[in-house]
């Protein structure tokens, strides 16, 4: 299944598009955590020079400019192009997953959400419902049109997983919005064995992360870890290595 059964242009065109989706995610990255809105053209972080279309293009104004800005010639952050890669290789990574375009088109911009939403929780430990409800709803539409058959399991394992961690403690471990997130994510592993392939993966590398940050005392024991990222890698891993694990252990 690891191939793309794609034609050459479509496949190009998943990688365009997942490039000016990424850079829509550094534009997202900059002004929804300040509440700032996502429209009105994007500036330099410095000079505040207002960017013309030609310094907008996804890596290759980047890489024309020699990473500096065209004005006060300040140094263009790494993590821009980096996002915008990024972008396209969730969106290649959703051709792969995938057999048609529509189809590669709605799961890429899914996956692009939650990365999106990965990186504010990082920066932020918060998830912004105004990113949290479109992912959940694109998720719930790319499992009505795609998954066959339905699965309800998937994402309820998920709620009930979370639903629980949230009585426990009192909200404290889990909010609102990661309930919210667990179900989009559990309708986009569309099955009950990817779901908990997707939980395994996401808590093993937790643990593994946060021993890590513990050991090197770079966390304290009370510290919270950002997990949406952790469940991101977790799908991604169910879903480009679940299925081809599932018919070695499972079916012979
Ligand atoms: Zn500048």
């Amino acid at each position: 299944m690891l191939f793309l059964e794609f034609p050459l242009f479509s496949a190009f065109l998943l990688f365009v598009l997942g490039l000016c989706f990424g850079s829509f995610s550094n534009v997202i990255i900059a002004r929804v955590p300040r509440g700032e809105g996502i429209t009105g053209r994007s500036h330099c972080m410095f000079c505040k020079a207002k960017l013309h279309a030609h310094e907008l293009v996804p890596v290759l104004s980047f890489l024309v400019q020699a990473g500096r800005c065209r004005t006060c010639k300040e140094r263009i952050a790494w993590r821009y192009p980096l996002i915008e890669l990024g972008g396209a290789t969730l969106f290649i990574a959703a051709a792969i997953m995938t057999g048609t375009f529509v189809e590669a088109l709605l799961l890429g911009v899914a996956l692009w959400l939650l990365g999106t939403i990965s990186l504010i929780d990082m920066q932020m430990q918060r998830i912004p419902d105004a990113l949290n409800i479109p992912f959940f709803l694109i998720a719930a539409l790319y499992h009505i049109l795609f998954v066959v058959p339905i699965d309800i399991i998937a994402p309820l394992i998920g709620v009930l997983f979370f639903g629980a961690q949230w009585l426990v403690s009192g909200g404290r471990w889990i909010g609102s919005g990661d309930i919210i997130l667990i179900a989009g994510i559990g309708l986009l592993a569309g099955s009950w064995p990817l779901m908990l392939i997707t939980l395994l993966c996401a808590y093993g590398m937790g643990a593994l992360v946060a021993a890590g940050l513990l050991l090197q005392g770079k966390k304290k024991r009370n510290d919270t870890l950002a997990f949406a990222p952790f469940l991101a890698a977790g799908l991604l891993v169910a879903l480009l290595a679940g299925p081809r694990f599932l018919q070695v252990f499972m079916y012979t």
